[in-house]
C-alpha cells in the first residue's frame, strides 16, 4: 500500500482539491493533515476573528473527512517537522498540496518542498485557490498588470482554458496505522471568553454552508447585484470572502456555478452575474499583485507615497476602532466589523478613505486591525483593498477621491437603515440628520431625545480641515519622481 500525506492550509474542502485528487487518481491511501503553525505566517499571523473561523472550518473538514472513512490528522509546531514526523510514522512517500501565494508562505513552502525532496519524497504543489497561476498572467510587455481592468480584461479571454472543478471522493481508504493527532480544541482557535455572539448568528463555517451559500446567492440576489452591491442596508453580497479565504470552496466551483446560472438567466440577471465574477476577478487580482509586488504588504506599491507624512494618534485610532468617531457610517461599519466579523465593502473604503486620508494615520494601522477583526482578512485583497483606498497602491482610488461620510449615506443608505442598526443611540434622529447629528438644528435634536456629546460623541475631526491637509499632503509627494518600487 502506498501512501501520500496531504497537506491542508487554505483549502479546507474536498470538492475541486488538485492536491487530494492527485493522491487519490495515484491510488494512493490518503492521510489529510492539518498543521497549525502561526509563527511562521509572521508578522501576518493569522488573526482572532479568522481563527474563531478556523476552528468551526476544520472541525467541519474533519467531520466530512469522517464520513468518507478517513481522519484528519492535526499537529501544531514547525510545518516541516510535522510533516517528516507524519511521513516516518506512516511510511508516506508522497506529499500534496495546493499552492498559496503570500510571501511568508512562498518561502516556507519552497524551504519544505526542498527539504521533504531531500528526504527522498516525492512533493508535488498544485494550482487549487486561483483560477490562473500568477506567473502566467502578464501584460503584452510581459510585466504583471497593476491596473485592473486590462487585467481582467486579459483573463476573460482565457476563461475557456480555467480547469472544470472536480467533485469530492466517496470514500478515502484508511491507513493500516493513523498517526498521532491532537484534538482540534487543543489548538485553542475558539475564544475562552464569548465574544463572538453575534459570529454565531451570521456565519456557518464549512464546506457545505459555502456551497449552500453560493446555490442561495446566485438563485436570489446575484440577478441585482450590479443595482445593490453598494448598498450596506441590504444583504446584496455573496459573503463568500471567507469561505473564498479558508479555501471552503474554489474560485473554480464559483466560476462555473455561475456560468450556469448565467445560462439559464435574463439578460438584466446576466449583468448581475457578471459583475459578481468580476469580483471575483479582483480577488484574483489581489492575489496576483501580492505576487508580483510582495514588498506591499508594508510598503506602497507607488514608492512615491513611502514619503507621506503619516500619523500615528492613539487617541484617534482608539476612536475609530470602537466605533466612537462621532461620524455615524464609519462608526456603524467599525461597529458591524466588531460584532459581527465582517463590514460591507462600500463601508470598508469610507472607514478607510477616513483613517488614511482625513486622518492622516498610516494605512497599515487600518490594515492591522482589519486583519485581526475580519472573519475574511487575507493578505492580498486587505492590501489591496488598503493601499487602493489610501491611493498608494495598485489602480488607486486617485489620491484626491476623499469619501465624504455624509454624502456616502445619503447615496448607499438611502434610508438611513444601516446607521440606525448599529448607531442605535441617534435612531430617533429624522434621516435628514441621522448620518450628520452635529448639523442636526437644536429643535430636531429636542424632539429626538438626543442630547449630543451625552449620547454620541463629537466627530474626531473637522472633516474638511483633515481633506484640506490630506490633498497638500499628497500633492508634495505626488510632484516627487521617484521610480514605482518592484
Ligand atoms: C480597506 C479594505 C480592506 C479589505 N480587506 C479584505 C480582506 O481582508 N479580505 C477580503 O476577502 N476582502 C477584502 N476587501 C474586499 C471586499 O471588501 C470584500 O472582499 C467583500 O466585502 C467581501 O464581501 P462579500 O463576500 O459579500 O463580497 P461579494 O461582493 O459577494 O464579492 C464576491 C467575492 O469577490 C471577492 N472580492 C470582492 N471585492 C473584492 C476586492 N475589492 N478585492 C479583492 N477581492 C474582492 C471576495 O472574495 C468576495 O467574497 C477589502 C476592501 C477594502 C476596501
Amino acid at each position: 500500500m502506498s501512501i501520500a500525506i496531504v497537506w491542508f492550509r487554505h483549502d479546507l474542502r474536498l470538492t475541486d482539491h488538485p492536491a487530494l485528487e492527485a493522491a487519490v487518481a495515484a491510488g494512493h491511501t490518503v492521510v489529510p493533515v492539518y498543521i497549525d503553525a502561526p509563527e511562521e505566517d509572521a508578522p501576518w499571523s493569522i488573526g482572532a476573528a479568522s481563527r474563531w473561523w478556523l476552528h468551526r472550518s476544520l472541525t467541519a473538514l474533519a467531520d466530512d473527512l469522517a464520513r468518507r472513512g478517513s481522519r484528519l490528522i492535526i499537529r501544531r509546531g514547525s510545518t516541516l517537522e510535522q510533516l517528516r514526523d507524519i511521513a516516518a510514522s506512516t511510511g508516506a512517500t508522497e506529499v500534496h498540496w495546493n499552492r498559496q501565494y503570500e510571501p511568508a508562505s512562498l518561502a516556507r513552502d519552497t524551504a519544505v518542498k526542498a527539504a521533504l525532496r531531500a528526504d527522498g519524497l516525492t512533493v508535488d504543489s498544485h494550482c487549487g485557490n486561483v483560477l490562473f497561476e500568477p506567473w502566467t498572467v502578464k501584460s503584452g510587455a510581459g510585466t504583471p498588470f497593476r491596473v485592473f481592468t486590462p487585467f481582467w480584461k486579459h483573463c476573460l479571454t482565457r476563461l475557456s482554458e480555467v480547469p472544470r472543478p472536480t467533485p469530492a471522493p466517496q470514500q478515502l481508504k484508511a491507513p493500516p496505522q493513523w498517526p498521532t493527532t491532537l484534538e482540534i480544541a487543543t489548538l485553542k482557535l475558539a475564544p475562552n471568553i464569548p465574544w463572538d455572539s453575534g459570529f454565531v448568528d451570521l456565519w456557518t463555517p464549512g464546506e457545505a454552508s459555502a456551497l449552500d451559500r453560493l446555490e442561495a446567492f446566485l438563485d436570489q440576489d446575484a440577478g441585482d447585484y450590479r443595482e445593490q452591491r453598494d448598498r450596506p442596508d441590504l444583504p446584496a453580497t455573496s459573503r463568500l470572502a471567507p469561505a473564498l479565504h479558508f479555501g471552503e470552496i474554489s474560485p473554480r466551483q464559483i466560476l462555473a456555478a455561475a456560468q450556469s446560472a448565467a445560462s439559464r438567466a435574463s439578460v438584466t440577471e446576466t449583468a448581475g452575474i457578471d459583475a459578481f465574477v468580476r469580483e471575483i476577478g479582483w480577488r484574483e487580482f489581489a492575489i496576483h499583485i501580492l505576487f508580483a509586488f510582495p514588498h506591499t504588504t508594508e510598503l506602497p506599491l507607488d514608492a512615491r507615497f513611502t514619503a507621506l507624512p503619516w500619523a500615528s494618534d492613539d487617541a484617534i485610532l482608539d476612536a475609530w476602532r470602537r466605533g466612537r468617531t462621532g461620524i455615524p457610517l464609519v462608526d456603524a461599519g467599525m461597529r458591524e466589523l466588531w460584532h459581527t466579523g465582517w463590514m460591507h465593502n462600500r463601508v470598508r473604503m469610507v472607514v478607510a478613505s477616513l483613517l488614511t486620508k482625513n486622518l492622516g494615520q498610516h494605512w497599515l494601522h487600518g490594515a492591522r486591525w482589519f486583519y485581526d477583526t475580519l472573519v475574511d482578512a487575507d493578505l492580498a485583497a486587505n492590501t489591496l483593498g488598503w493601499q487602493w483606498t489610501a491611493g498608494c497602491g495598485a489602480d488607486a482610488a486617485p489620491y484626491y477621491r476623499i469619501f465624504n461620510p455624509a454624502l456616502q449615506a445619503e447615496r448607499f443608505d438611502p434610508d438611513r437603515a444601516y446607521i440606525r442598526r448599529w448607531v442605535p443611540e441617534i435612531a430617533a434622529l429624522p434621516n435628514a440628520w441621522i448620518h450628520k447629528p452635529y448639523d442636526a438644528p437644536a429643535n430636531v435634536l429636542a424632539a429626538s431625545g438626543v442630547v449630543l456629546e451625552r449620547d454620541y460623541p463629537r466627530p474626531v475631526l473637522d472633516l474638511t480641515t483633515g481633506r484640506d491637509r490630506a490633498l497638500a499632503a499628497y500633492d508634495a509627494v505626488k510632484a516627487a519622481r521617484v521610480e514605482p518600487a518592484r
